[in-house]
């Protein structure tokens, strides 16, 4: 065989042994816990999962899962307020974290979600990454920039996504996204990309930061 012919040979090869990328997190319901004290084990790694009320926090979770009914758990009334934790088929666990700024919420019970959230994200010793999910269209708000602020100074992996993007044409979101990723150029542990759950824009990339940050 010719050297051009085993090059090809090699390359086919290659690309047949190329592992396709992994397009669902299978997740299921672990548990619930209102507080850092009743996680469960903290025995794999963890991603959690953060933004206000009415970001998208809920319909990126079903995308990246294809599970309508993932984050549906999560909705159920009384549940609303807990941490919701999901088993990875491929290894390691997604946490749903209360919404911020839900409107029915009264002061005392978003105090009582500050405290629970604040501990979960100080002290868990398992957790690899944060997304924090926003709406492109409002994008950090007060809120956000103390969580991106609070995870560089704790070293903790943060990942942004500016979903809603096809609220917005494809030049306004790359001008957010890059505005945005300006203010945050300081940090070294920072990430954002566009999504929208209503048309998986971005799915792909956000799966793949997730198990990179899980390791092998
Ligand atoms: P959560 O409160 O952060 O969990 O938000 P939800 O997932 O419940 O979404 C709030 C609203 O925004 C719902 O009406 C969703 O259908 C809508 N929504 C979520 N993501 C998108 C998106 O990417 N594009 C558009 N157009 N609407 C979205």
């Amino acid at each position: 065989m010719n050297r051009a012919r085993v090059r090809a040979r090699g390359l086919y090869n290659n690309m047949t042994e190329k592992v396709p990328p992994i397009e669902r997190l299978e997740a299921s319901f672990l548990t619930s816990s209102p507080d850092l004290k009743h996680c469960p084990q903290d025995d794999c790694p963890e991603v959690a999962f953060a933004g206000r009320s009415n970001a998208g926090k809920s319909s990126v979770l079903n995308t990246i899962t294809n599970n309508r009914k993932m984050a549906k758990v999560s909705k159920t009334p009384g549940r609303t307020q807990l941490l919701n934790f999901f088993d990875i088929a491929q290894g390691g666990r997604l946490v749903d974290l209360p919404g911020y700024g839900y409107a029915k919420a009264g002061r005392a019970a978003q105090a009582k979600w500050q405290q629970s959230v604040n501990h979960y994200l100080s002290n868990r010793d398992n957790l690899v990454g944060l997304v924090l999910v926003m709406d492109i269209r409002h994008p950090n708000q007060a809120f956000d920039q103390e969580i991106l602020g609070w995870a560089e100074a704790s070293q903790l992996p943060a990942h942004v996504l500016l979903n809603k993007a096809d609220k917005l044409s494809y030049s306004k979101q790359q001008q957010t996204l890059n505005r945005f990723a300006h203010s945050y150029r300081t940090h070294n542990y920072f990430s954002a990309q566009i999504f929208s759950a209503l048309k998986n824009t971005g799915k792909q990339d956000l799966i793949n930061k997730i198990l990179d940050w899980m390791g092998p």
